[in-house]
């Protein structure tokens, strides 16, 4: 398998392959590339951003407490949609505890001016 670490700005192409149950990482410059080429290889995961709305309509920016096993960001995002917060909500406020089960949170990450 062929990926690129997106763990910082150097972009390194992984090549993730497996052997006899022995899973090896090359192109790796350090040990995060090396975590991250076999957490894409046997778990893959994604921390999820979007927008919601609030009770008075505006959009506040949210973001799972942790990252989410890829086949389920759609379902999440999804859930994510479904969410309305109150319109006095602050950053770092928890829009929904356990979303899906998946033992994650909703943080609020970022909200709008306020209405003048
Ligand atoms: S392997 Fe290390 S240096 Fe390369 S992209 Fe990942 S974090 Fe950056």
């Amino acid at each position: 398998m062929k990926t690129i670490c997106i763990n910082c700005p150097l972009g390194c192409p992984l090549e993730i392959t497996e052997h006899d149950g022995q899973i090896t990482v090359k192109g790796n410059t350090c040990n995060r590339g090396r975590d991250y080429g076999i957490s894409e290889y046997t778990r893959p995961v994604r921390t999820v951003t979007t927008l919601v709305r609030s009770t008075d309509g505006r959009v506040f920016s949210v973001k799972t407490s942790a990252p989410v096993p890829k086949d389920r960001v759609f379902d999440i995002l999804e859930r994510m949609r479904e969410i309305v917060v109150p319109a006095d909500s602050a950053i770092g406020d928890t829009a929904e505890e356990n979303a899906l089960g998946l033992s994650v949170d909703i943080i609020v990450t970022g909200v709008p001016a306020p209405r003048q």
